[in-house]
């Protein structure tokens, strides 16, 4: 037990600041893991607590944001079998799963009808200490530096496991939409995976850094028509779209080759407008991604470990919260914020 307090940001309430708090030290429950968090990255997916999005329901106020943990193991549940305390450790958006409703007894825990995202449902890792279930919690390798794990673990999870789930083969042609958070690892990942790698983006500014990533091809999005270029170059197996802007999003559907699949892993608010035509034409689809679970987490680390793939990252104390995450809404981080306690 303990009496101690810590520093945490939390949403107040809906559509307000952030704010740095004072509050008690969480107590594990039996079954959960406490983690002294070294590093916690921002993500898009912080607007869940910031705006009221609670997918799946069950947000209340004040919320800890916060599903890129990174830390160590400080106290275990009394059930908790798995970890002990020292353990190098990282929770990401998925935040537990219940193991018996229907997507669980068939193994898809992902797809838990009672899952808790951190950050959204419970509160995450924007504090000097969270708690997270034991089924939660992925081991992090000793070899990692804190801050450039702690957005391998969304940012990089995401773009990961929507790429190796997808049906793209070696050579073929992978476009990344969007060169920030997430497309800038997803750059990475493409390459490393073997696919002839498009980085798409708006303007030139980002096109050095995105052929130093691993990109084969770099198409300015204002200058010529991405999905013209994308037929160009052969057709698109997969364009991972990034970017959460629906004028995005439909301007490369037209890309796709025979087959191909746009995957959407950053979310627009407003819908997406498609002219079916092209996906008819194609056997084409417009399909969405998300996250993984803590063994995806895992998986996804020993890759990045073993072929070099490494987060650009900005550094934030954790009072300065507001900030990063505003400089994230504006896409004027290089290329992740990583709020330290
Ligand atoms: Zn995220
Ligand atoms: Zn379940």
């Amino acid at each position: 037990m303990t009496d101690e307090t810590m520093r945490a940001v939390v949403a107040p309430e809906e559509s307000a600041a952030f704010e740095v708090v004072e509050k008690p030290v969480p107590e594990p429950e039996r079954d959960e893991v406490r983690v002294a968090v070294e590093a916690c990255g921002v993500c898009g997916g912080d607007d869940a607590a910031r705006e009221g999005h609670a997918y799946g329901g069950g947000l209340t106020y004040p919320r800890v944001p916060g599903h890129e943990v990174v830390g160590r193991v400080d106290a275990v549940g009394e059930d908790v079998e798995e970890w002990e305390a020292g353990e190098r450790v990282g929770v990401g958006w998925h935040g537990g799963h219940c193991f018996t409703c229907e997507a669980c007894r068939r193994g898809d825990f992902h797809s838990c009808a009672h899952a808790d995202v951190m950050g959204v449902q419970r509160d995450g890792g924007w504090a000097e200490y969270t708690v997270a279930p034991h089924e939660a919690v992925a081991s992090v390798p000793e070899s990692f530096d804190a801050v450039e794990a702690a957005p391998l673990l969304c940012a990089g999870l995401t773009t990961f496991n929507a790429l190796r789930n997808s049906d793209a083969q070696p050579g073929d042609l992978v476009a990344v939409q969007g060169v920030g958070g997430l497309g800038h690892l997803g750059i990475q990942y493409a390459h490393a995976a073997g696919y002839e790698t498009v980085a798409l983006s708006r303007g030139t500014e980002k096109k050095e850094r995105a052929l130093a990533l691993g990109a084969d091809h770099y198409v300015d999005a204002e200058a010529e028509d991405p999905a013209a270029k994308l037929q160009e170059l052969g057709g698109a197996s997969v364009v991972l779209a990034t970017a959460p802007a629906a004028p995005a999003i439909e301007s490369v559907v037209g890309g796709l080759g025979t087959d191909g699949r746009v995957v959407a892993v950053g979310v627009p608010e407003e819908p997406v407008d498609v002219h079916v035509g092209a996906l008819v034409g194609t056997r084409g689809a417009v399909e969405g991604w998300a996250s993984g679970t803590a063994l995806d987490a895992e998986e996804t680390l020993a890759f990045s470990e073993r072929r070099d793939v490494t987060p650009d990252v900005e550094t934030f104390d954790l009072a300065d919260a507001e900030e990063a995450y505003q400089r994230m809404l504006d896409s004027d981080v290089r290329f992740r914020a990583v709020l330290t306690p």
